[in-house]
């Protein structure tokens, strides 16, 4: 019985992501050249790496042959175990470097496990900002509570924290402002079908794509070295732009070779980077809902037939910004700091998102389970006294400081992945802390189609099973998810 009622309320927070997935730009409006034309910026004033102006030509003047062809995978919405398998299904190839694909998480508070967040950080991937609550137009408070949730249960340094995508992909003038505010370095949510579709670039000349929402005028949108990471849409077979969730709109088959196409125009056209945006929860399977699997594995097969390409690079959108500022050729690429793999090595299990003690366990044992009903995660750090809420997402620890079982946050100085919350100890002491390398080698792309995963095994973390049934574990959540169903039915 108790089994039946959870399934329920998994099935129904499914139907409710996929039905809040589904508004969210699965497929964008066409473009008008003539909304694009107030854009102007003076490529001789406007110099990396502070300032970069929309061009659909590579940074730096390099010729395409050159450029590494960079393709960024991103998911949305909560991390959570399930989700989280996925994604990791979805980066489980190799860059040209030997280091694992990685990837950027789009995270909303809501049912999201924070020991996934620092897992997902510690093993090389990016975690953003998607807002506290998941609406459209978002507060200031909506963007600064997920952040600071993220920094304190996730452990991600705030810092690292620089990239924000706006639910529904609804931003406005006010929204970019308000991250410019908040110190983030990007914001991903506006799309770039063909004609504006630009590399990423800074707002110091405002708003150059996405402009039939008004958003380019001038007046509007005028932000010093925020750049904007445009959202490449895939051209369906009647050409109509498809953005996030692509295979929303057709049969795996038609899916990857709409994808194909549009990923080889770019590969044998200016190497703009490609992009594939999805909602985990469509990808997964929940029991007693329709299994999902076939288009996942027709997902999968394109990205692994694009990996065995040369050249092509799996990365954050911090590594492709990274690569904007100070643009190399693609046979530097993998030897940037910036795109190693390196894990630190640890003597002893500590709370840091990896498995130091290689039990194949992350942090066997060491986390606390935070219970309150409506909102239940994990973490390495103190449970809060109270559920998290907008108003106040990180309320006092439960822990009194000092007492036995309190856990030190992660300071500015030092990574997570080397802080012991429990230990109060920053295990990199010195300036050239030991590192381990994650590297794997690349299959070539003869033997890559003959087992492209089998070859990742070794590089990638086995994470510890979280119990699903923890996520929504009480009667309330149901009657929440009901009501909130039963409102968009509406
Ligand atoms: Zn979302």
């Amino acid at each position: 019985m108790k089994a039946s009622v959870f399934s329920l309320a998994g099935a129904v927070a499914t139907l409710l992501a996929s039905f809040v997935a589904a508004q969210e730009g699965a497929s964008v409006p066409t473009t008008s050249t003539a909304a694009t034309s107030s854009y102007s910026c003076d490529p001789n004033t406007c110099k990396a790496p502070t300032c970069m102006c929309a061009s659909q030509s590579p940074p730096g003047g390099l010729s395409p042959k050159d450029v590494p062809q960079m393709v960024v995978v991103t998911f949305d919405d909560s991390i959570q175990d399930s989700l989280y398998q996925t994604a990791k299904k979805m980066l489980s190839t190799t860059n040209p470097n030997g280091c694992p694909a990685h990837g950027t998480w789009y995270v909303s508070m809501e049912y999201t496990d924070f020991s996934l967040v620092q897992q997902w950080y510690a093993s090389g991937n990016e975690i953003a900002d998607h807002t506290y609550s998941h609406v459209g137009s978002p507060s200031a408070k909506e963007i600064s509570s997920c952040k600071s949730m993220l920094n304190t249960y996730g452990g991600i340094p705030k810092g690292k924290i620089q990239g924000f995508r706006a639910p529904f992909l609804n931003y406005t003038k006010e929204t970019l402002s308000n991250i410019a505010e908040q110190s983030f370095l990007y914001d991903s949510s506006a799309s770039g079908v063909t004609d504006d579709a630009y590399w990423p670039y800074t707002l110091d000349n405002g708003m150059a794509n996405d402009c039939w929402t008004g958003i380019c005028a001038s007046g509007q949108v005028k932000l010093p070295g925020v750049w904007e990471v445009p959202m490449y849409a895939v051209l369906d077979n009647k050409s109509i732009p498809q953005l996030m969730d692509v295979y929303l709109a057709g049969e795996p088959q038609d899916v990857t070779q709409w994808s194909l196409d549009a990923f080889n125009k770019k590969y044998e056209g200016n190497r703009q980077p490609f992009g594939i945006y999805v909602h985990p929860t469509h990808l997964t399977t929940y029991p007693g809902l329709p299994d999902p699997k076939p288009m996942l594995d027709g997902v999968l097969s394109f990205l692994q037939t694009i990996a065995a390409k040369p050249d092509v690079w799996f990365v954050t959108n911090q590594q492709l910004l990274q690569w904007m500022k100070n643009p190399v050729k693609a046979s530097e690429f993998g030897q940037q700091d910036y795109m190693k793999c390196q894990q630190p090595v640890i003597a002893k299990e500590i709370c840091n998102g990896l498995d130091d003690d290689h039990n194949n366990q992350i942090d066997d044992n060491l986390l606390n389970n935070c219970n309150f009903g409506t909102s239940n995660f994990k973490t390495c750090f103190n449970c809060p006294n109270g559920a998290p809420s907008l108003a106040d997402p990180t309320p006092a620890s439960a822990a009194q400081s000092g007492s036995a079982g309190y856990r030190y946050p992660v300071p500015d100085n030092c990574d997570s992945t080397w802080w012991d919350p429990i230990g109060n100890a920053c295990l990199c002491t010195t300036t050239d802390c030991q590192y381990k390398e994650v590297v794997v080698t690349k299959p070539t792309a003869s033997n890559s189609s003959v087992n492209p995963l089998g070859a990742k095994e070794t590089s990638t973390q086995t994470i510890s099973a979280a119990s699903p049934s923890s996520l929504i574990s009480s009667n309330s959540i149901i009657l929440v998810a009901l009501a909130a169903l039963s409102v968009y039915l509406l």
